[in-house]
Order: structure tokens, then C-alpha cells, then sequence
């Protein structure tokens, strides 16, 4: 019987798993389907985290020193994916994808979210032949090539600019005249000579033959329909959050969720379910960022520390 499961190993997750083993919980794990670090380790760069402050350095770097610090007090790591999570009586049962459940007395649901998918003509049908959603995993594919992001929130801003670097050029596709990206963010990208932007401006199709995409076709409020030929295109629309390992067998969550399927948590990340925490992403009103889920994660663990002292 473990005394805390710890779903999903991004900030959110490691985070906890320090806070649980440090604070004296002896038999704790943290079951993460693929590599420790979460979204981050998909980014190019991360300059908003205070104490750390390296433009050559990626996400991927930024939480390689996590892991070590995260499991040197004892946190145990396990590299599977949990289907589901029930609660029998007072106990929680993990049902983990292809092995035996676990049984656990406290559950922090870290599970935090994936990028969307635009409904758009061929994006399903290219993707992984033109279409990512990863610039550092992709980006050199297109090295002095063309290419196109589409959204205009801080991924979309932050990612063009990193291909800016790359790329010949970069056209960024929004579909409205402001962005929902920090000003400094849309600022640094404005000035840079390689990025077009396109405001106002729909993708109807994403093109291309049995070698991959060829080319978008954009609708644009002003001057109608245009194409553009590009060899990659990175989609960088928001996020959905990961809340499948709360629903149950009819439908239902475990937990009560607001209507976009975020968990509904108080400041101190207790569920509506006795025993049940999330943190970072996966929570309503989350701000989306490292610095906050991993801040979420100390919480939730001091929680289950007191859940569990009370209850001995
Ligand atoms: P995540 O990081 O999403 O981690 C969740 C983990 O759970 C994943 O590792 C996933 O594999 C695992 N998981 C999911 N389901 C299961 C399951 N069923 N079983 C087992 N494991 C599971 N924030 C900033 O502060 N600064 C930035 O510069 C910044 N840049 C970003 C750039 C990009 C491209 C992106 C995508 C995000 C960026 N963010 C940034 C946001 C930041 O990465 C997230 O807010 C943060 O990672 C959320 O942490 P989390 O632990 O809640 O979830
Ligand atoms: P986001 O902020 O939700 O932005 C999504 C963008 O995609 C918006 O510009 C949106 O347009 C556009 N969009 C959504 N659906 C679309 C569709 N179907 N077709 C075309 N465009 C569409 O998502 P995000 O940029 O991934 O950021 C997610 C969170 O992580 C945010 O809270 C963000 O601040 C945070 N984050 C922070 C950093 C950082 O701190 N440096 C970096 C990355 C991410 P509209 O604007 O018109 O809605």
C-alpha cells in the first residue's frame, strides 16, 4: 500500500515527490508514462523562471537537474501509464496500464495537459509529415526552409521566434489582430526581420501529396483566399487537459470538474474527494506555468502529509 501515488512527473509531479519524501513519507511513487520533465522539456527556452536565467539553455535542459534532486529523497519512479483511478472505501486503487493495480492511501493527480489539435483540413492526415506541434523537436527538418506556426498565444509567439533562428522564414497565422501573448513576447517577435505575420487570417487546409505538406491555404477577412508554400506547419493552438485517469466506468469523474474538464480544487489542492489532490496544469484556474504547477506540487504534498498524520 503506498502512502502517496503521485500521477504525472512534469514540474507539477517532481515537485511533489520532493515534498512527500523530504517531509518523511517513506513509501511514495510517482508513475510517469513516458521521460520525467512534462511539457516544458518541449520548449525551446525558459526565461521566466527566477534562479535560472540562460537563453542557450531548452526546457530540456532547465529540468534535467529536477530528476536527481526530485529522487534523491527516496520518491520511487515508475515508467507506466495510469489508465484510471477508482476510490474503494478509503483507499484509492491505480489501475496501470498492462500490470496489476496499486493500491494507495493518498493520490496527487499531476497529469497536466496536451496541445490541441486545430480542426482543420489535413491536419490529421500530415501530421508528423509537416505538421508538429514540437519546434525543438522539429524545427531543423526545416533549416533555411519556410515555414508557418499557426495561434497567437506564448507557445505560438515563443516557438516562432526559435524557428526565426532556423528557418528562412517564419509566417505566423492568427486569427484575430491581437495576441494573447505577453507584450514582450509579441514585441521581440514584431522586430524580428524573418517572421511575418498574418492577423485576420483563417487555415482552411493544410495540402500537400504522399511526401508530406506542400502548402495552407488561408482565408484572410481582408483579401479573401490565399495559398502559401510551405513545407512545415507547427500548430501551436492551446491545450486540453489530461483528465482521463479521473473518469470512471460510467462516464463520470471521480472528482468534480468544472466544464471544461479542469478539476476544481481549493488553494490547498484538495479535491472533492477525501484523499484526492491535483496540482499544476490539470487544475481550474491554473496559471500555466512551471513556476506555479511546481508551487502546486509543494502544496499538495504537505496536504497528504497532514491527511495522513491525522489519520494515525
Ligand atoms: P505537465 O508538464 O503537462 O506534465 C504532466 C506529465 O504527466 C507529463 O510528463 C505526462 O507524460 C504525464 N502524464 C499524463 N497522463 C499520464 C498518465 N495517464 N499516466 C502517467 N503519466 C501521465 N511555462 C513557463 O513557466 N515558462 C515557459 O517559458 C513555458 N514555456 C512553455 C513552452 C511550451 C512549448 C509549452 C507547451 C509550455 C510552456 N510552459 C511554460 C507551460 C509549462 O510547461 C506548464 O505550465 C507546466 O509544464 C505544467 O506542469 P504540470 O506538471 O502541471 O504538467
Ligand atoms: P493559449 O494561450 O490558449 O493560446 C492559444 C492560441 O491559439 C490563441 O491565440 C488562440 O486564438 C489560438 N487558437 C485557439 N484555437 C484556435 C483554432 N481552432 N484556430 C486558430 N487559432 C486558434 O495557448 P498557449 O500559447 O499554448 O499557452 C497555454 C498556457 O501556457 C498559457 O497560459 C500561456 O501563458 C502558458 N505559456 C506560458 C509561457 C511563458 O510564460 N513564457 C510560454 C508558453 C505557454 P485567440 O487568441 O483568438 O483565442
Amino acid at each position: 500500500m503506498l502512502d502517496c501515488a503521485i500521477i504525472g512527473g512534469g514540474p507539477a509531479g517532481l515537485t511533489a515527490g520532493l515534498y512527500a519524501t523530504r517531509g518523511g513519507l517513506k513509501n511514495v511513487t510517482l508513475f510517469e508514462k513516458g521521460l520525467p520533465g512534462g511539457q516544458i522539456t518541449q520548449s525551446s527556452e525558459i526565461e521566466n523562471y527566477p534562479g535560472f536565467f540562460d537563453h542557450t539553455k531548452s526546457g530540456m535542459d532547465f529540468m534535467d537537474s529536477w530528476q536527481n534532486q526530485c529522487f534523491h529523497f527516496g520518491l520511487k519512479h515508475q515508467m507506466d501509464e495510469v489508465v484510471n483511478i477508482e476510490k474503494n472505501g478509503e483507499y484509492f486503487k491505480i489501475n496501470i496500464l498492462g500490470k496489476e493495480p496499486v493500491s494507495a492511501k493518498t493520490v496527487i493527480v499531476c497529469t497536466g495537459s496536451t496541445p490541441k489539435k486545430a480542426s482543420i483540413k489535413g491536419k490529421d492526415e500530415f501530421f508528423g509529415r509537416g505538421v508538429s506541434t514540437c519546434a525543438t523537436c522539429d524545427g531543423f527538418f526545416y533549416k533555411n526552409k519556410e515555414v508557418a506556426v499557426l495561434g497567437g498565444g506564448d507557445t505560438a509567439l515563443e516557438e516562432a521566434y526559435y524557428l526565426s533562428n532556423i528557418c528562412s522564414k517564419v509566417y505566423v497565422i492568427h486569427r484575430r489582430d491581437t495576441f494573447r501573448a505577453a507584450p514582450s513576447t509579441v514585441e521581440r517577435v514584431q522586430k524580428k526581420e524573418n517572421i511575418e505575420l498574418m492577423l485576420n487570417s483563417h487555415v482552411i487546409e493544410i495540402t500537400g501529396d504522399n511526401t508530406g505538406v506542400n502548402g495552407l491555404v488561408i482565408q484572410d477577412a481582408d483579401k479573401g483566399q490565399k495559398s502559401l508554400n510551405i513545407l512545415g506547419v507547427f500548430v501551436f493552438v492551446g491545450h486540453n487537459v489530461n483528465n482521463n485517469v479521473l473518469k470512471q466506468a460510467d462516464g463520470k469523474f471521480l472528482c468534480d470538474t468544472n466544464n471544461q474538464g479542469q478539476i476544481i480544487t481549493n488553494l490547498k489542492m484538495h479535491t472533492s474527494v477525501e484523499g484526492l489532490f491535483v496540482a499544476g496544469d490539470i487544475r481550474i484556474d491554473a496559471p500555466k506555468q512551471v513556476i506555479c504547477a511546481a508551487s502546486d506540487g509543494a502544496v499538495a504534498a504537505l496536504e497528504v502529509i497532514s491527511y495522513l498524520q491525522e489519520r494515525s
